[in-house]
């Protein structure tokens, strides 16, 4: 594999250092991504010339950028990061518990996010109700389902 990549390498016109270079970082790359505490969290863009960590991205920013993994700083393209969550909401879909562990390590802020758009998502149930409590809205967030708690963790997690 190797001297097919020095090749190809080669015939781009990329010196056979830069290519070992290349190689090194693809490998440390994987490294970390498979010593990673799974699941993996792939929430921080990184710039896509420099590969640091953008702190505040703009739409335009992430557009093509790689994401990064805040437990083991691994880091994969957005369409690998698409479907990686989409494997994992599809795994945890259903895990009610998986879900309040995932909710108890969410800041103080995330966790408001993740009401909100919990709320967001029940908007129209909430319309109904004749009288709007915390109790009610409680009530109404407690039995969100485990889908609609997921998504609600996920963009709060996005969006921080
Ligand atoms: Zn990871």
């Amino acid at each position: 594999m190797n001297k097919t990549i020095h090749k190809v390498g080669e015939m781009v016109g990329i010196p056979s250092r830069e290519t070992d270079q290349i190689l090194a970082q693809v490998r440390a790359n994987t490294a970390k991504l498979e010593g990673c505490s799974e699941p993996h969290d792939f929430s921080i863009a990184l710039n896509r010339h420099t590969k640091q960590p953008l702190p505040n991205p703009t739409p335009q920013q992430t557009f093509g950028c790689r994401w990064q993994c805040s437990k083991c700083g691994g880091h994969v393209d957005a369409i690998d990061k698409s479907w990686y969550n989409r494997g994992l909401v599809g795994r945890k879909l259903n895990d009610l518990n998986a879900c309040y562990e995932a909710e108890e390590k969410l800041d103080q802020n995330q966790r408001e996010r993740m009401m909100e758009y919990l709320h967001d998502a029940r908007r129209e149930e909430w319309n109904r109700l004749p009288i709007k409590t915390t109790e009610a809205f409680e009530w109404m967030i407690c039995h969100a389902t485990a889908a609609q708690r997921w998504e609600a963790i996920n963009r709060a997690v996005a969006s921080t």
